[in-house]
């Protein structure tokens, strides 16, 4: 397939899944288990095919972006445990060169990042112009695991007068408006919600448990989140209305069938990247003449 194809393909896989605009977004629509035309055991070859040839053309627009040094492209990742963010990651930047991309992976937040304002911490970690960055869960906790558990807020240390009950709102503005100032100062934000359901979550639960090499992937914790998976599922959506929006859109992508979830993770990518006036730098007139002394300086002795 030539590249212009596989663009043409790659928005075609990945529109469907695309929020731009949140208002009348609702997760009942979008099917865990959807598969588009990749239909389930016998379609495997077929979508481990469209993987293969998407990384590859992922490669070669990530040269152009690190070559170009003007656009940052940062993927956030937020799932529901096992809903496969780790391989999505792994897989899709599988043939990306590891010098123009960084991964951060956000956890319970340490004593000197509760010591700052919510956004310190992934502040520090967004990407360089040229580099692709990726974040493996992010600033989004804060109206996820925050809002679902309480108790997190209260060991935010923010003065009580700012914590009301209009702070999920203020959260939302916040964001918005950081995600545009990323937009304009040339970061391309789009974001991946691995949309897994309680079923198939329950069954890769028991498969980390039957099967000893998984064994270290399990974590009690992890199933005892299960009891506020409603709770959990309301914030994801009132997040994604709140905000989806043109310049960082959201991708609500089926997670229950891993192979499909990476096609469609690896297509938005490379729409992304397509969206994008990549393109080498030109080289000129006086660099020409830089690079005709400098080779006939190297064949001369
Ligand atoms: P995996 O389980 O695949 O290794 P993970 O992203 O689930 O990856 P864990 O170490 O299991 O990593 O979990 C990280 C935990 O940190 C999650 O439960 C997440 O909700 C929590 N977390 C992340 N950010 C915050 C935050 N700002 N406040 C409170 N908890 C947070
Ligand atoms: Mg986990």
């Amino acid at each position: 397939m030539k590249t212009k194809e596989i663009i043409n393909r790659a928005r075609e896989l990945a529109k469907p899944f695309r929020v731009s605009k949140g208002k009348d977004f609702r997760l009942k629509d979008v099917d865990p288990d959807d598969t588009l035309e990749f239909t389930k055991e016998a379609d495997k070859p077929r979508a481990k095919e469209a993987l293969i040839t998407g990384v590859a053309a992922l490669a070669e627009l990530q040269d152009k972006l690190y070559a170009q040094d003007k656009w940052a492209v940062l993927l956030i990742f937020q799932a529901m445990d096992a809903a496969g963010k780790d391989g999505a990651i792994k897989h899709v930047m599988s043939g990306v060169n590891p010098q123009g991309c960084e991964v951060y992976s956000f956890k319970s937040p340490s004593s000197e990042d509760l010591d700052h304002d919510y956004l310190w911490r992934c502040m520090k970690c967004l990407p360089n112009r040229g580099h692709i960055g990726i974040f493996n869960r992010s600033y989004y906790e804060e109206v996820l695991v925050v809002r679902v558990h309480p108790e997190f807020l209260a060991k935010q240390k923010l003065p009580p007068k700012l914590v009301g009950k209009q702070i999920w709102e203020d959260r939302f503005e916040d964001i918005r408006n950081f995600e545009q100032y990323l937009a304009r100062n040339g970061v391309v934000v789009r974001k991946f919600f691995l949309h897994v359901s309680k079923k198939e979550q329950k069954r890769r639960f028991l498969d980390r448990i039957d099967d000893p090499l998984k064994n270290w992937k399990f974590s009690s914790n992890d199933a005892a989140e299960r009891d506020f998976w409603d709770d959990y599922m309301e914030a994801y959506e009132e997040m994604i209305q709140e905000t989806a929006t043109k310049h960082a859109p959201w991708y609500v992508v089926p997670a229950d069938n891993k192979r499909f979830t990476r096609v469609v993770v690896a297509s938005a990518v490379i729409e992304t990247l397509a969206s994008l006036d990549l393109a080498y730098p030109q080289v000129d007139d006086s660099k020409l003449k830089e690079l005709s002394a400098a080779k006939k300086k190297l064949l001369s002795n």
